[in-house]
């Protein structure tokens, strides 16, 4: 529910109307248009600055904002009100998504996320995954960047190349894989059939589960978060599903320090991390249980 109203977000107030005194009181990076093209940056000290402070014309300023320094322009009851009000702003998270909050006097982050959830419907995708399943989920101990995959990998966030090409052509000239460089990558291709990311899986396999089981089973066990199908571990004290999901979070790492580091990504490396974090694992867990 929180992901679903980050989401539906607004992402500009161009259409809100502010008075004088709200415009005196927001802190200036705020109205400050930021342009991705642009390579201003906005000094630290400012953003502890207010409209009312010095104000110099180096930066684009917010539409919402704009109206302000026409001096005949505030003639409306909203604009030349007396008192400061962010009640534009939030009236605006409201009518962007047409969502349907009745309460005219407060606004909870509560009710806001509870409207979200019920505005659209939730993709098939996710409703395929029973609550006793997201329940178990949430209750694994995990790291943010071990959450944070698999939570991508149901919700198909993964910024694959593909999609990196489609959005942003001119900055990712190519939708090929960058790690094989062989085929357009995808969401599978990303984090399981990889040739590359494949031989990660087949060492996992072999070394901590049950040798016949397949990447198409872990990739199912992961979208359905059921892993009874890879339940067996060869490794004690290490439930499967962690070592699943602490394989699929070093992949990410090791694809990203490729991308970032221009670490190459190599298999005996990825799969090195991958029994260094569950070893850690289990004497955290030893840890936790002597005490
Ligand atoms: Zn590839």
């Amino acid at each position: 529910m929180m992901y679903k109203s980050i989401n539906m977000l607004p992402r500009d107030f161009d259409e809100v109307a502010i008075n004088l005194p709200t415009a005196l009181m927001l802190p200036l990076s705020t109205v400050i248009y930021s342009d991705p093209q642009s390579t201003v940056k906005l000094p630290r000290k400012v953003h502890s600055m207010t409209d009312a402070d010095v104000f110099a014309g180096t930066f684009k300023i917010q539409p919402f904002f704009l109206p302000l320094f026409v001096p005949s322009a505030p003639s409306s009851l909203s604009l030349s009100s007396s008192s400061s009000s962010l009640r534009p702003f939030v009236t605006h998270l409201t009518t962007t998504n047409n969502l349907a909050i009745t309460s005219s006097t407060s606004y909870k982050s509560k009710s806001y996320r509870q409207a979200c959830s019920s505005a659209s419907a939730v993709p098939q995708h996710l409703t395929a995954i029973v609550s006793a399943q997201w329940s178990f989920f949430w209750s694994l101990s995990l790291t943010m960047i071990q959450r944070n995959v698999v939570y991508r990998l149901i919700s198909k966030c993964i910024p694959h190349q593909s999609l990196l090409h489609l959005r942003f052509p001119t900055v990712h000239l190519s939708p090929l894989c960058v790690v094989c460089s062989l085929v357009d990558d995808s969401i599978d291709h990303f984090l399981f059939v990889c040739s590359l990311k494949v031989a990660v899986w087949q060492g996992i396999i072999s070394e901590f589960l049950w040798p016949t089981k397949t990447i198409a089973d872990i990739c199912h066990s992961l979208l359905s978060l059921d892993f009874h199908n890879i339940r067996y571990s060869q490794r004690p004290h290490a439930s499967s599903h962690h070592i699943v999901i602490i394989a699929m979070s070093n992949i990410w790492k090791a694809h990203y320090r490729l991308i970032f580091d221009q670490t190459p990504f190599a298999p005996a490396a990825v799969l090195n991390s991958i029994r260094l974090d569950i070893q850690k694992m289990i004497d955290e867990d030893l840890i936790h249980a002597s005490l």
